[in-house]
């Protein structure tokens, strides 16, 4: 499929002499072979470039140890540079949920992962952090989404907010406050709806609810397999209602993890968590690590 970047970083400098350090010339042949490795990745191109900016700096001149080849020193350099890039600030998958009852609002588009992740997430809360969750699906316009969560809840033992027809999100994520109250809940988690795109109405509404329900986390879903769409999408919910991190959903697919740097890049937030199936336990904690090694091939 895609050549291992150290084997193409191994073929250029097998032809290049063995030197005490880096030379200009040997990081520029490397860099062009890195730049097409994170394009096959699907890494944006003002992403790649910058990102290729970086290593030239830390590349150039730096002493290449006896034990490495060049080109392994070049790939540990990148790679390096890569954890730095997609690594957030504080402990990966931490999330701000100390105050009970602490709101969380799961936000993004139509067939992201949104419901699914919503009941992933908690049951997580639940199980690892012994948290008592509530959930509530505010996708009022698809009473088929709604129903999804109540039966994502029952199977994974976490409530959901008893739905009642006709009431508009702002009025349940309300509700769901009030109750998470009374229940003694430490976390609730509001499905907000979603579109097959972003447009005002669906802005306008998870706005309305975040001023409500004022969120501890807000955190944006996106199918990683989406690649620059997945960035976009993540640029427009920051702008507008302003996200505290993101979750990759479907990333036991084959895609090859680029939009995870340059959704970093691009938003500065962090991956908290990545969808790794269909199933109720298929999420982890983003490991920088996995997804570096992803892209390097
Ligand atoms: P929503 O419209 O954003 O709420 O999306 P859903 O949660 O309904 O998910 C849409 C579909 O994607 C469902 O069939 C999910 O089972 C599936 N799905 C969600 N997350 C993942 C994931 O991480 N990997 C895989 N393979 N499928 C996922």
């Amino acid at each position: 499929m895609f050549e291992n970047l150290s084997e193409r970083l191994g073929g250029v400098f097998d032809r290049l002499t063995k030197q005490g350090a880096l030379s200009e010339d040997d990081v520029k042949t490397a860099l062009r072979e890195v730049r097409v490795a994170l394009l096959e990745a699907d890494v944006s191109l003002p992403v790649a470039r910058q990102f290729i900016k970086a290593v030239e700096k830390k590349a150039t001149g730096a002493a290449v140890t006896k034990s490495v080849t060049p080109g392994q020193q070049v790939v540990k350099i990148v790679h390096d540079e890569l954890i730095g890039v997609l690594r957030g600030e504080g402990e990966p998958g931490s999330l701000k949920i100390d105050s009970p009852p602490a709101p969380i609002l799961m936000v993004g588009l139509q067939g992201g992962g949104k419901t699914t992740t919503t009941a992933k997430l908690a049951k997580r809360l639940k199980e690892r952090d012994g948290k008592k969750v509530l959930m509530a699906s505010l996708d009022v316009n698809r009473p088929a989404a709604m129903e999804q969560l109540a039966i994502l809840g029952t199977q994974i033992g976490v409530d959901t907010l008893p739905i009642i027809k006709g009431e508009d999100p702002v009025a349940i994520a309300k509700r769901a406050k009030t109750q998470a109250g009374l229940g003694g809940y430490d976390v609730y988690m509001l499905d907000t709806a979603g579109r097959l795109s972003i447009d005002e109405e669906l802005m306008a509404q998870v706005e309305a609810v975040r001023d409500v329900a004022n969120p501890r986390e807000t955190l944006l879903v996106v199918d990683g397999l989406t690649g620059q769409d997945a960035v976009h999408t993540a640029e427009n919910f920051d702008e507008r209602i302003g996200i505290s991190g993101v979750v990759l959903t479907r990333m036991d697919g084959d895609g090859r993890g680029g939009a995870a740097l340059s959704m970093r890049a691009v938003t500065g937030k962090p991956i908290k968590f990545v969808g790794l199936g269909e199933k109720m336990d298929a999420l982890e904690t983003f490991e920088p690590d996995r997804i570096a090694g992803r892209i390097l091939g």
